[in-house]
């Protein structure tokens, strides 16, 4: 929730639905708070403090090929029919921090300082310093798969050094295997991040790996979501009867491949499984009453998920 003093603004619905995308009036103290507000928001899982962190936004130009079957005018009316722009398709970077007990645990490390994402992506630290986090406390990143919007925030731009050589890094086996292989095996468009997944990661010592659905930290466990890539994981935080399920990239933005789960970006490696495993968590999530999380669905992006039509509608908390 956001902080609200007694010497609050009260906007109208109007102005306050542009902002946040609420549906009710909010009272805060002006701007300056607003944008501190948004750039992260937390979270009570339980006693589990959970953080949405934004690492900025991608204003990704529009593409033929950008969903499979799916024009640039449909495109577009699905943007404009969430009340968002359709000059470019605005795709947020969104990392989950987690702390529990005393733990501080980030899910996926962002675009490393912009590393890519375009010129408004990178900004993890400023968004960690506003919510009174420090990298350097970060004992544990769980790895949701190896795109490179989610683990350039690992390695240095030039040198490729370690960001978090005190902390575990934590990936399911499969997706260390799929980016490892022979690089010939691999399709071209995905070469150029192999080559740099193999000069890293492997060679590195703080490297766990996961198989299966399997607890990895206190409160968390680890749910194979496989499609997006072939070893996408998804985590499960619970605590004290509460559940919110991280589901990375199981989808992209909420315009797109939530409130229609059935298209396929280019973005998918496996487009079916990934039709399948989206639907999955997300009627899982339904029945079990827990709250879902998506990487790319800005902030906030802590919610809960309903069946509206084919497709799903995402409730901010
Ligand atoms: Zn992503």
């Amino acid at each position: 929730m956001f902080q609200i003093s007694r010497r609050d603004l009260v906007l109208g619905a109007a102005g306050a639905s542009a902002m946040f995308g609420l549906s009710k009036p909010i009272a805060f103290i002006g701007a300056a708070e607003a944008q501190q507000a948004q750039s992260f928001k937390k979270y009570m899982i339980g006693d589990i403090e959970v953080f949405s962190l934004s690492d900025g936004v991608w204003e990704k130009a529009h593409d033929e090929n950008f969903i499979r079957g799916v024009s640039v005018d449909q495109t577009k009316a699905a943007l404009k029919a969430a009340g968002q722009t359709d000059e470019f398709v605005p795709v947020p970077f969104t990392i989950i921090a987690i702390r529990t007990g005393g733990n501080l645990i980030l899910i996926d490390s962002g675009t490393g300082a912009g590393q890519t994402g375009g010129p408004k992506a990178g900004m993890l630290a400023k968004s960690m310093a506003d919510a009174g986090l420090d990298p350097k406390s970060v004992r544990t990143v769980l790895i949701s798969h190896f795109h490179g919007d989610h683990i350039f925030g690992l390695m240095a731009k030039d040198t490729n050094q370690q960001m978090f050589p005190e902390a575990e890094i934590v990936v399911a086996k499969t997706e260390l295997d799929w980016w490892t292989q022979p690089v010939e095996s691999i399709p071209q468009p995905r070469r150029g991040l192999a080559q740099r997944v193999q000069a890293t990661i492997p060679t590195w010592k703080n490297v766990k790996t996961i198989s299966g659905e399997v607890d990895v930290a206190r409160g968390v466990r680890a749910i194979p979501a496989h499609g997006h890539t072939q070893g996408h994981t998804a985590y499960l935080i619970s605590n004290g009867g509460q559940q919110l399920i991280v589901t990375g990239d199981a989808t992209n933005a909420l315009a797109l491949n939530v409130r229609n789960p059935d298209w396929q970006l280019v973005f998918d490696h496996v487009p079916d499984q990934a039709v399948a495993t989206r639907k999955q968590l997300f009627d899982r999530a339904i029945a079990e009453k827990a709250m879902v999380a998506g990487y790319h669905w800005g902030t906030p992006n802590v919610g809960t998920i309903r069946k509206d039509g084919n497709g799903y509608a995402f409730t901010a908390a």
